[in-house]
């Protein structure tokens, strides 16, 4: 396509056909094409690739793009190729005539932007092919696949500063849309980027609403929140498991919601053709696993439902942030249980992952938690998270519409507490709350558990009620996991100070209706 000369602003408006430039895009595009290294962290949906696919326009040259994500590819390049910009990928879906065909094109330069995964890139033959070309910038699309830290980790994705040494004038540009100061590090240093000009927007996507509640009937909980407030509306469910992924869109499909199933477990064509109907029909509910979404670019996504726990706080953001990319009203809703949390501990404590790693992502799944058990404004704190500071409350998440009300729960917690001391920290939560209603199972019994001072002293609570408050003793780090145990849960040092007596607790107050959670009414 012949840009020759055009300004910025007119491929925006000539090649693109949008009006003007959003956030500080026009900054980074100014940046990158007058030859300078960018870092742009920027929410999803925020409009990242405008930033490097114009200034690879305006420069001479192709550009070459690093995207980990095979399966978008061919996506990205037919819509540039739709809107006549000479775009191709190389990756493993080719064949080798496919291949030879683009890198004869590369040759004769009339390609302006290469997508390529970061192990093709990497290769020699590829290496020593980008010698020959007039490059006009490398753009690391996911570039916090470079942190170890980050549940997207891609080895190759270290290598990649090599294109730094290899090409040293060539403009850098490195996307994401996961921003904690630890993983911003990372980048820079993974990438040598020190140099780069950072490009840091707001986090804040205000036109998401958040909720999470305590699951109770969850499923009941998940139902009484889509038919009240997304009758008609395309929506994603995540479930941590492939059967709950069946179930629950099985059981969606009996409320007369079209809902399908979506996780690896299932053929490609099967998950390429569940993709599809998501982007093509409208009202479709999709049931899946993390598997999912990656990349989808759904800009009606009116709700994301969780009715499992995310492993952490940047998997929660990525994950909810998959609705409302058109600007319009959407929520974030979530339905999680004490026994999300032990599952999650287990496959942790189950990896292979280096003890370093498995401590990190314990302390994310305990900042997790904390956000789902806080009672001040869930959008403060999750863009503290960030390191944003935002109003101390957004009017637009279920804390600060509908404030919990607390109560005084230090003789409760006390109860708790002694049960699990008394009981000598070797039982899961079931067994504990059994132990404090006094009922008579065959186990307590045969534990002589049904002797002990704690037996029978919680009957003014009932079983759910005490199943909270235990949730809310491990939010707060009163209680842990003992994940070699099954479950088990285990004083903390924290606890010292309450079962003294030199302490008061301050609970949430359990919702006495299932599911009394109110969300965001559509506008
Ligand atoms: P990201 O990669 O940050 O998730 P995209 O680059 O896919 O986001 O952009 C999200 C959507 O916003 C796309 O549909 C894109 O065409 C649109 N978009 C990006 N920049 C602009 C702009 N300046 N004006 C209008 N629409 C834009
Ligand atoms: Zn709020």
């Amino acid at each position: 396509m012949d840009i020759n000369g055009q300004t910025a602003q007119e491929v925006l408006q000539n090649v693109f056909g949008y009006d003007q430039f959003r956030h500080n895009q026009a900054a980074i595009v100014e940046q990158v094409i007058n030859g300078g290294d960018a870092l742009v962290l920027m929410p999803t949906g925020g409009g990242k690739s405008l930033c490097y696919q114009i200034p690879a326009l305006v420069r001479p040259g192709t550009a070459v793009v690093v995207s980990p994500l095979i399966a978008l590819m061919q996506d990205q390049v037919v819509a540039l190729q739709e809107l006549g910009i000479q775009a191709a990928f190389l990756n493993s879906s080719l064949s080798i005539n496919e291949m030879n065909a683009v890198e004869f094109q590369l040759e004769a330069g009339e390609i302006d932007l290469l997508y390529v995964a970061p192990e093709r890139l990497l290769s020699p033959r590829m290496l020593s092919l980008l010698d020959r070309l007039t490059i006009s910038l490398f753009a690391i699309d996911e570039a916090h696949c470079v942190s170890q830290w980050g549940h997207d980790f891609r080895p190759e994705y270290q290598q990649l500063r090599i294109l730094h040494e290899r090409f040293p004038r060539i403009p850098r540009i490195a996307l994401t849309a996961t921003a904690d100061k630890r993983t911003r590090g990372e980048i820079i240093e993974q990438l040598n980027l020190q140099q780069a000009e950072v490009y840091l927007n707001s986090f804040d996507r205000n036109n998401i609403f958040y909720s999470i509640a305590e699951a109770r009937q969850a499923r009941q909980q998940l139902w009484q929140f889509i038919e009240s407030q997304h009758a008609n509306d395309a929506g994603i469910v995540y479930c941590l498991s492939r059967k709950k992924v069946e179930a629950t869109a099985d059981w969606l499909q009996q409320q007369g919601r079209t809902a399908l199933p979506y996780h690896a477990g299932l053929s490609a064509e099967l998950r390429a053709h569940t993709q599809q109907r998501f982007l093509r029909e409208e009202g479709v509910i999709i049931v899946a696993t993390i598997a999912f979404g990656m990349g989808i670019d759904k800009p009606d996504v009116r709700f994301v439902a969780h009715l499992n726990l995310p492993k952490n706080i940047e998997a929660y953001y990525q994950e909810t942030g998959r609705a409302g990319r058109d600007g319009l009203p959407a929520n974030a809703w979530m339905a999680y249980g004490l026994q999300d949390v032990i599952t999650l501990r287990q496959f942790m404590q189950d990896s292979d992952a280096p003890e370093m790693v498995k401590r990190v992502e314990h302390h994310k799944l305990e900042a997790m938690l904390g956000l789902c058990e806080l009672i001040t404004c869930r959008r403060h704190a999750l863009l503290a998270y960030f390191d944003e500071d935002a109003p101390q409350k957004c009017g637009q998440c279920d804390n600060c519409v509908n404030p919990p009300e607390q109560f005084d729960a230090t003789e409760i917690a006390q109860k708790a507490l002694s049960c699990v001391f008394r009981t000598g920290q070797r039982f899961g939560v079931n067994y504990l709350i059994d132990v404090l209603l006094g009922n008579e199972d065959e186990r307590i019994k045969h534990n002589q558990h049904d002797q002990i001072s704690t037996f029978a002293i919680g009957s003014e609570l009932n079983a759910t009620q005490w199943r909270g408050i235990f949730r809310q003793l491990v939010a707060t780090g009163y209680l842990d996991i003992d994940i070699n145990r099954y479950g088990a849960l285990r004083l903390t040092e924290k606890c010292r100070a309450l079962l003294h007596g030199k302490q008061t607790l301050h609970l949430r107050k359990q919702q006495q209706k299932q599911a009394a959670a109110k969300t965001g009414k559509k506008k």
